[in-house]
């Protein structure tokens, strides 16, 4: 069908883009060139390392102006966020949750923290997340409304709530998702973890549903170490959020008074500070992240068998892992490539196995998932650091 990947060709390509003293590189590494050192020792200088510190509130306040969310929650990691974000959107024990099988874990493990059970979604190649089309004529199938309540038929669960996720920052297509969660009734939770930075149809990603979690791992394209955050633009859910990651306890003097069972998910100061030096950068990084997808696109156009994914009209992406996209699904193939490029001091790797094909997951309900188990053979990570586009 397609050309055979010539996979020196790969290598020069890939490396044609990047700088001269970087021909070999990682696939992602944080950059810490502005008010990091400065802000962190502050921390350490007055003493104020953990969740108590005006830096955690400073992180809040900036992540709120930069998304344009009403409401912003620090949390220690996305993972949490997206836990916390779950229960406040209605989420709870014996309930499903739709998510896209091409996901990483973090996203069925939210739901599964719940007592919720994952239901797995197909995905579309022009986003590479959850294919809303798919899904509308899947539920008109086998979902229906009972007293205003989502009922799977097939198992006799509520479903309670949809969590698309913003693969390697490329926004979903979310007006259509919208509308679906509006006539069958589920609550609209975004995995935005990898798209701090991007915008669907000019508005920052997560403001499309009711609530979102982001992550600032030290992987991701701006970081905290290790670290998250819950936006919404409901007051409520915010508040609820806020209380939930912070045990749940109700201000009542000196007393230790909690009126239910919370969770310590409250990212410590230190964590922040590094955040807030990082979102002062996050829009120079973006624009350079973006710079180095374009070299990378345009190279790659003189290759046969592969080619660089790009955003749809809708979207401007972070572009936060670069994803070259091979013609043919092939995993043996694609692991060829992967091996040739990591011995050559690339760091590449694959999209991660589908949630469905996990033994842990792999008894969850799912509708055919045709598109994500044929791009999770076609997908190649190759180097992304916001440095890689001098
Ligand atoms: C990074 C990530 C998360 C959250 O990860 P943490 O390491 O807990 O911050 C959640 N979902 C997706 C899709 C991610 O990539």
């Amino acid at each position: 069908m397609s050309a055979r990947l010539d996979h020196q060709q790969v290598l020069d390509t890939i490396r044609s883009c990047l700088p001269a003293d970087h021909q070999s590189a990682a696939l992602h590494e944080p950059l810490f060139l502005g008010n990091e050192w400065k802000y962190v020792k502050d921390c350490i200088d007055t003493g104020w390392v953990s969740t108590a510190g005006e830096y955690v509130g400073r992180f809040e306040k900036m992540l709120a102006e930069y998304t344009g969310a009403k409401y912003a929650v620090a949390a220690v990691n996305g993972t949490a966020a997206l836990h916390i974000c779950l229960l406040v959107a209605g989420v709870r024990a014996g309930d499903e949750v739709l998510i896209p099988s091409l996901t990483f874990i973090a996203t069925a493990n939210a739901v599964n923290y719940c007592g919720a059970i994952p239901h797995f979604a197909d995905s579309e190649e022009r986003t590479l997340g959850l294919d809303p089309a798919a899904l509308a004529v899947y539920l008109r199938d086998i979902a229906e409304l009972r007293d205003g309540v989502c009922i799977n038929r097939k198992t006799g669960r509520v479903i309670r709530a949809v969590m698309p996720m913003h693969t390697f920052g490329h926004p979903v297509d979310m007006d259509p998702l919208v509308d679906l969660c509006e006539e069958i009734h589920l609550a609209l939770v975004e995995d935005a973890a990898e798209s701090v930075g991007s915008y669907y149809k000019g508005r920052h990603t997560g403001l499309q549903g009711v609530i979102a979690g982001l992550s600032f791992n030290g992987n991701k394209t701006v970081t905290t170490g290790g670290g998250g955050a819950i936006i919404t633009n409901d007051e409520k859910l915010a508040r609820r959020a806020k209380h939930l990651t912070t045990t749940a306890r109700t201000p009542r003097g000196y007393e230790f008074v909690h009126d239910e069972v919370g969770f310590n998910y409250r990212l410590p100061n230190l964590n922040a500070a590094l955040g807030v030096a990082q979102l002062e950068e996050l829009p120079a990084f973006v624009a350079r992240k973006r710079r180095l997808t374009a070299r990378y696109a345009a190279a790659f156009r003189g290759v046969s068998g592969a080619r660089m994914f790009t955003e749809a009209p809708f979207a401007k992406s972070n572009y936060w892992l670069n994803v070259l996209l091979l013609d043919e699904s092939d995993v043996r193939a694609r692991n060829a490539l992967l091996d040739f490029l990591n011995a050559n001091g690339i760091g590449a790797r694959p999209v991660w196995n589908l949630m469905h094909e996990l033994p842990l997951y792999a008894d969850c309900p799912r509708m055919n998932l045709p598109v994500a188990t044929n791009l999770a053979a076609r997908i190649v990570n190759i180097p992304s650091s916001v440095f890689l586009s001098d």
